[in-house]
Formats: C-alpha cells, structure tokens, sequence
C-alpha cells in the first residue's frame, strides 16, 4: 500500500450487497477492507477477492461488540494510518412476515435495533476521528426504501402493505441519524448519506429479489466514491432521491 491509496470499510461483507459492494470498491483501486464478525469466513471471502488481484484484505467486526469495534478501529489506526470510506452495510430482518406489526416480539425489536441501529451509530463514532482526517471522507449508510414515511403512508407504494415494524422502523431511524450526522459534518469534507439499495436477491430476501447483487451494490458505491461536489444528507437510490 502507498500513502496515497484511499482506505475503506464495508461492514457485513462476508456475502450479499457487502461482499459485491468491497468488489466494486476496489476495482477502482481503493483498498478495501472486507468487514465480517465469523474471522474464517471473512478471510475466506477476502481471498476470494484479493486471489482475483484486488486490493482486498479482511478485518474482523462484530458490529455489535463494542470490544470488536475498538480492535478494528485499533487495526485500521496502526496497518493503515487511515479510513476514507465507511459503509454501514451489516443488517438483520428478523420479523415474523406472517404477524401484525403488534405481534413482533420485544427481543425482535432490540436486536434489529442493536444490528441496524445502534451499531450503525457506534462503528461511525468509533471511526470518526479517522474519516475527518481524510481529505475526502465518506459515510454511507445502507438504509432502506421500508424506512420510508412517505413511502408507508401512500397507498399507491409497492411497500404500502409490507408493514415489518422492528425492521423498517430501524432503517427510518437510520435515514434520521444520516441527517442528523450530515448537519454536524456540514462544514467539513465528510459526506454522510443514506441509500437503499434495491429489492436485491440476497440470502435476507431467500433469495427473492428484483434485482441481481451487482445492481444492488451500486447505490453504495456511487456513494462511497462521490467527489467534492456530491451532496450530502440524501437518501437515494441508483442516483434517484427517494422521500424521507
Ligand atoms: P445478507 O445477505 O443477509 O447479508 C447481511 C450481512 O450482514 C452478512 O454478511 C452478515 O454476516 C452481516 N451481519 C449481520 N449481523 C452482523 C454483525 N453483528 N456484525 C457484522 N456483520 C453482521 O443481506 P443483504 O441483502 O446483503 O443486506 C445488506 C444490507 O442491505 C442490510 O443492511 C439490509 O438491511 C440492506 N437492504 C437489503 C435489501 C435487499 O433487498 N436485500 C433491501 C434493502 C436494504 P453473517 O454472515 O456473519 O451473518
């Protein structure tokens, strides 16, 4: 690695839109740091990467330890001096599709929030420091179009009906962190923004989905790779703004 390469880190990236979305990353040069709680299947799924010749190494992260988010942060400080990208890409859906959004039990709610909530903000805090030292740091949040108000609201929605509360309630509160980050960032060359990847067809889905993996990683990596002039504090999808 020389000094000047750009660092980045997915989180859940041992399979779906985070594994594809450290491929695309580093295929424009980036090295890019596979993140992933199981330490064999991380290295496993980094190799795969870095035998095609990409700039791919692994790093183990529990989202969800705080003792594994501060050895991470620990990893990145002394290997690389740096971290310019984060994607927050590690999350759960852990609601029972065949009950009402009353019936979703507490233990349900607290782990979808942990995973897709609270980790997000914990591993961003952890890493901050880092990424407003890089001249052009980059947050990017993988939220949802079900975190979606606007979106739950109209009857017109294709998701108007898909009401998994612990689920799209953790990702509408992830659309509301990004905004709250972007407004701290607002005067510093960090970008913060949410994107929703697709109805992609990854294990979260069975396998189900519109779209294929590689289309899903996009919205992140048009994200994670914005230059000076891109904005900040958006939620979108393939370039697309999506409502709140
Ligand atoms: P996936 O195939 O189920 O992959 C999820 C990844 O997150 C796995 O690598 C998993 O690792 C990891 N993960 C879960 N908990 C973790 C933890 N505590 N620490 C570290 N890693 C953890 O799901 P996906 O479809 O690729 O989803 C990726 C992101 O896109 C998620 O945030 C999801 O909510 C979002 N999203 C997906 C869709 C879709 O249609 N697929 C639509 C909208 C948004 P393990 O292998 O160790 O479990």
């Amino acid at each position: 690695m020389n000094d000047s390469q750009k660092v980045a880190l997915v989180t859940g990236a041992t399979r779906g839109i985070g594994f594809e979305t450290v491929r695309q990353i580093a295929e424009t040069g980036v090295r890019t740091l596979l993140a992933g709680r199981d330490e064999a299947r991380t290295k496993e799924a980094a190799k795969k990467l870095s035998d095609a010749g990409l700039p791919v190494d692994p790093i183990v992260l529990d989202v969800t330890d705080a003792g594994s988010i501060v050895a991470a942060v620990k990893h990145v400080t002394d290997k690389y001096g740096r971290l310019d990208i984060l994607v927050n890409n590690a999350g759960i859906l852990l609601d029972a599709l065949d009950k009402k959004p009353s019936q979703q039990s507490q233990q349900v709610w607290r782990d979808t929030f942990d995973t897709n909530l609270f980790a997000v903000v914990e591993v961003t805090n952890a890493f901050l420091p880092l990424i407003k030292a890089s001249p052009a740091g980059r947050i990017v949040n993988v939220s949802s179009q079900l975190g979606s108000f606007a979106l739950h609201l109209d009857p017109k929605s294709p998701i108007f009906d898909f009401k998994i509360p612990a689920y799209n309630v953790s990702k509408s509160a992830v659309n509301a962190w990004t905004i709250h980050l972007a407004y701290e960032l607002r005067d510093t060359n960090v970008k913060v923004n949410a994107i929703h990847p697709g109805y992609v067809k990854t294990e979260m889905n069975g396998g189900h989905g519109e779209i294929d993996v590689p289309t899903g990683a996009k919205s992140s990596v048009e994200m994670a790779l914005l230059d000076a002039n891109g904005p900040s504090g958006t939620f979108t999808y393939l370039g697309k703004t999506l409502p709140w």
